[in-house]
């Protein structure tokens, strides 16, 4: 393709606008947490953001480590009315922010710091007020500056450092719908934004760089897209930019077959269809937030996994179709599953209607089916083991039904199964249930 030289033009300038977003000329990169970790891997990660100078660039930051977390306390303890510890947890943050922002800025810090102090003054603002609303309301007030903190020492070490961007407050793109904690997009109004806001400063430094998981709703209050969203912010980032590609950069080298954390020898699967993940996903794979595939999907737009501890490995790619690409048994692994046995109580067979009667009932109470088989009288229904909500569950269900309770089960999924994997999967333990299809085998173990 041409190289495209800006003259001072309007017509050449416009022809350079097009050129950018034809849809082939820029990426959308997403880093996590962990590769933000440490003021060492702060700078690694602006050593791979430089390697990509070539082409217009997106960037979604997620917070510092394990930031977010450390913000949830701190929204608990505000909820429990306990200020001082809220107070006290919410300074420790601010420590580490201000001593990465000194170490990595240096003599540049001082501004970076004051902007800082703006973001910490909008928490203790809301910490040390009254208690007015719902939980979660609160929780993504204090919660979405994690992401705020980290991208404004990010884009100010960058700036430092030889590669220019536009920090964005993402707050000013993504408009969502008010149900914190789990948001939705307003996908006009945030393509609206995109297109004045996100675009002319991709135009006018090449990068921009903004925050993951937030947004906020016409009333300006900030709101979350749910844990581990940020992926899914940069997949609505790259289908309203449409971007030649997004890039997941995470400390392993690629998706791998099974979590390594529970499974020895797992392997790197270099080629995946968008399906395969979406159903690797449902089953409960925590490989990439699962909203993240349709945005890229609707527009044929390839994600990349790559590892940002070793940038020279290739990774593994998602797309549409794999050619020749032969799948090793995809394994994932559910703990903390409880097996519920409901069988009607008056011998009523479990048909359509007692069907459509306890769909109701977990539809609900917000319960996902992991698995389900039914007989004449009786359904047999894994779900996640939460205490309270399974206690809210029996309670319900007493009423018509006898209900027995196994706790303590795994519920495992194999794709592209071979006998010997099941057998080594399953030795030793006794499987409660069990459901076979061509390519995927489920079990209930214990
Ligand atoms: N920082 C948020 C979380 O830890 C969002 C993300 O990392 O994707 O859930
Ligand atoms: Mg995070």
């Amino acid at each position: 393709m041409q190289l495209i030289i800006y003259e001072k033009s309007p017509h050449s300038f416009i022809f350079a606008r097009f050129k950018i977003f034809n849809g082939t000329h820029m990426r959308v990169f997403k880093f996590g947490g962990a590769s933000i970790a440490t003021p060492e891997r702060i700078q690694n990660v602006a050593g791979i953001i430089s390697d990509y100078a070539d082409q217009p660039l997106l960037v979604v930051v997620s917070a510092l480590g394990k930031t977010t977390n450390a913000l949830e306390k701190v929204a608990e303890a505000f909820f429990k009315g306990d200020k001082q510890t809220a107070k006290q947890l919410f300074t420790a943050l601010e420590e580490q922010h201000n001593e990465y922002a000194r170490k990595m800025l240096g003599g540049d810090a001082p501004a970076t710091l004051e902007k800082l102090t703006e973001f910490y003054t909008e928490i203790e603002w809301v910490i040390s007020g009254p208690i007015e609303k719902p939980y979660d309301y609160y929780y993504d007030q204090i919660v979405c500056i994690g992401e705020l903190l980290s991208t404004c020492i990010l884009s100010a070490y960058l700036n430092a450092n030889g590669r220019p961007n536009t920090w964005i407050d993402v707050r000013d793109v993504f408009r969502t719908d008010e149900t914190y904690r789990d948001a939705r997009i307003d996908w006009n109004f945030t393509q609206n934004k995109v297109n004045e806001i996100v675009k002319p400063a991709l135009e006018a430094t090449g990068m921009v760089l903004t925050q993951g998981f937030i947004g906020a709703t016409d009333q300006n209050a900030s709101t979350t897209l749910g844990r581990e969203g940020s992926d899914y912010s940069a997949a609505v980032f790259a289908n309203m930019l449409d971007a030649e590609s997004q890039t997941i950069w995470k400390d392993v080298e690629g998706l791998l077959n099974a979590d390594p954390k529970l499974f020895p020898n797992t392997v790197k699967i270099e080629e995946i269809t968008y399906y395969e993940v979406i159903e690797m996903a449902f089953y409960g794979a925590q490989v990439i937030h699962p909203k993240t595939i349709k945005p890229l999907q609707n527009k044929q737009i390839p994600l990349f996994v790559k590892c940002f501890l070793d940038k020279t490995l290739k990774g593994t790619m998602i797309k549409e179709q794999t050619d020749t690409f032969v799948y090793p048994p995809i394994i994932v692994l559910k703990k903390d599953q409880a097996l519920l046995q409901v069988t009607s109580k008056d011998f009523s067979f479990i048909t359509e209607d007692n069907l459509s009667n306890l769909y109701n009932i977990f539809h609900g109470l917000n319960i996902k089916i992991n698995l389900i088989q039914n007989a004449a009288i009786s359904l047999v229904v894994c779900i996640d083991n939460k205490p309270d909500v399974v206690e809210q569950l029996m309670e319900v269900l007493s009423k018509d039904y006898k209900v027995l309770r196994n706790e303590d089960v795994q519920l495992l999924t194999v794709r592209h199964f071979t006998p010997s994997i099941l057998e080594e999967l399953t030795k030793g333990r006794v499987a409660l249930l069990e459901q076979k299809s061509r390519n995927t085998v489920q079990m209930v173990i214990k």
